[in-house]
């Protein structure tokens, strides 16, 4: 696996989520937050924290922040504070930022000073939850654009023993189904007669009405 290096600016619980879960996985990731309680409890679960403001120039410099693979701006509620933070990323030449938007005009900002990926916590996880909910099946999906997603669906119960073959899938859900996940196997391109079993795993691509109906059935 590669080790990247990343910078997490603001240690509250959405920090704190990517800094532990990208640590978890191996990487090095350095917490740096203005108040030092957060800093004292990030230790256990980030390579290395240290106290800083993230608006002072000369602090995110000594840091050497743009030697990062990537910095997070996970400051929240201050919107003067998370765009001022960003826009010295940027200034300092950072090769990729990532900030947390509180709502649309301020995602609108963070996208005028040039950040790479503006993240919407509230709107993003609602939207999850709301396709979960329409798609009981679905464990996980990518959004290809508006209209199409990759979702990996549980096989429905009455499907168990058949063949996409028999299943006709893609004629009758006009949905392709491009790999299947088996005990902790993946079967790319699976060949028409392969038999699905229970439990099977099935990675689809096509429109997220097709799969929407599918993962409900
Ligand atoms: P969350 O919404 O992620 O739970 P929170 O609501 O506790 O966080 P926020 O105001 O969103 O707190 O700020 C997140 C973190 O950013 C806090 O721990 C705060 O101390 C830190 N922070 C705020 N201003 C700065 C700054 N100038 N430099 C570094 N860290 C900062
Ligand atoms: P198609 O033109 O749709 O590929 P085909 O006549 O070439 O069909 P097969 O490839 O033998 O026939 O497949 C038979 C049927 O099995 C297809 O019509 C399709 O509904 C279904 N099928 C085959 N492969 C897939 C797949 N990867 N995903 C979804 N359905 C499939
Ligand atoms: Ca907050």
């Amino acid at each position: 696996m590669v080790v990247r290096q990343y910078a997490v600016i603001g240690l509250g619980r959405f920090g704190t989520s990517i800094a532990r879960r990208l640590h978890e996985a191996g990487q090095e990731v350095l917490g740096i937050d203005i108040n030092e309680e957060r800093v004292n409890d990030a230790e256990q679960y980030v390579t290395e924290a240290v106290i800083a403001d993230a608006t002072e120039k000369k602090s995110l410099v000594s840091l050497e922040v743009d030697t990062f693979d990537c910095v997070i701006v996970a400051i929240g509620d201050d919107l003067q504070t998370n765009i001022l933070t960003a826009m010295l990323l940027k200034e300092l030449g950072v090769k990729k930022t990532i900030a947390k938007a509180l709502g649309r005009r301020h995602g609108i900002l963070l996208e005028k000073v040039g950040v790479d990926w503006v993240i919407y916590p509230e709107r993003d996880m609602g939207e999850r939850v709301a396709n979960q909910l329409l798609s009981p099946n679905m464990l996980n999906y990518i959004e290809l654009s508006k209209n199409y997603n990759i979702e990996e669906i549980v096989i429905p119960k009455h499907m168990e023993g058949k063949t996409l073959r028999e299943l006709d899938i893609r004629a009758k859900y006009n949905l392709s189904v491009i790999a299947l996940l088996r005990d902790g196997e993946i079967i790319v391109t699976p060949p028409v007669d392969q038999e699905f079993e229970k439990e099977d795993l099935l990675v689809m691509i096509g429109h997220r009405d097709d799969l929407a109906k599918f993962s409900s059935l």
